[in-house]
């Protein structure tokens, strides 16, 4: 069944684990989270973001987890990654996301309050939950293959815990990304982060807390992230990695043009639930439900 991020990262934040959130691109990653979670009774936090949902790409994402989320026991949450307008927000709670995220997080404070504000008030007339980012978590290398940015230095945007009381008390925002020390994508150099803004945010936050560009961050690092308030990080480039070279391994060796996908993907399949099944393990989101 659907449920919103709202009651899983209650429960999280409540019993101090994360629950690992996975981008899904097409139905070969929607079914290994899925699977994996069943296997390990982890709740399944799975997202749906950009190209992907482009055109059709929205409303049949949507319908293909809403429907796959029938044939589970564990708990699934359908959410939108990093909507940077209020037209995607609209189109994917039409189509049924029960959860958003609106990435007002390049724009001014104000604007970004006022923004996410208009947001918590659409998503929560449709009982739909809303992440939001404070600070902003920059790009190490993501997405397309010619793409080789440089890490920007995070330490200029990471999230200051004075805006953050400001910002929840202007939006109500169910749950806040914050800013402190990883990057989206695949790193050059291991961040470090920084725990002791962290401290900083929950001293002074109730809401559950989400960390962004999980992919490549060293486990111990993360774990000490949870302990100090950390319910929800994303990951998207260590199973997209997973899926391609399995792929890439697969295709090496096989001479028949013709051979059906299911064999194809054999690979990618297993290398993606194993990367799953290690982030659900070390974030401690299994035997939870
Ligand atoms: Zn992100």
């Amino acid at each position: 069944m659907l449920v919103t991020m709202k009651e899983m990262l209650a429960h999280a934040k409540k019993n101090k684990y994360a629950i690992p959130a996975f981008d899904i691109s097409n139905y070969e990653m929607m079914r290994a989270v899925l699977d994996v979670c069943e296997e390990e009774r982890s709740p399944a936090l799975l997202m749906g973001l950009g190209v992907d949902l482009s055109g059709k790409g929205l409303p049949l994402i949507s319908s293909m987890v809403r429907a796959a989320s029938e044939f589970y026991t564990v708990p699934v949450c359908f959410h939108l990654d990093h909507a940077t307008d209020l037209a995607s927000v609209k189109a994917a709670l039409d189509a049924g996301f029960s959860s958003v995220m609106y990435d007002g997080s390049t724009l001014p404070f104000e604007e970004n309050a006022r923004m996410t504000a208009e947001v918590v008030k659409l998503a929560h007339a449709k009982g739909a939950t809303v992440e939001a980012e404070l600070g902003h978590v920059g790009n190490a290398m993501v997405g397309n293959e010619n793409d080789s940015t440089e890490n920007e230095d995070p330490e200029d945007t990471l999230t200051l815990p004075d805006e953050v009381v400001k910002f929840v008390e202007i939006t109500d925002v169910d749950a806040l990304a914050v800013a402190i020390g990883t990057a989206h994508g695949v790193y050059k150099k291991t961040p470090t982060l920084r725990i002791d803004r962290l401290d900083e945010i929950t001293a002074v936050c109730d809401r559950p807390l989400v960390l962004h560009g999980g992919s490549g961050t060293p486990d111990e690092q993360m774990q000490q992230a949870i302990a100090h308030g950390i319910t929800k990080i994303n990951i998207y480039s260590d199973v997209v990695g997973a899926l391609n070279t399995g792929l890439k391994n697969k295709l090496a060796t096989i001479k028949n043009p013709s051979t059906w996908p299911v064999f194809v993907f054999e690979e990618a399949r297993e290398r993606m639930k194993a990367a799953i099944r290690e982030k659900i393990r070390v974030f401690g989101s299994n035997e939870r439900v």
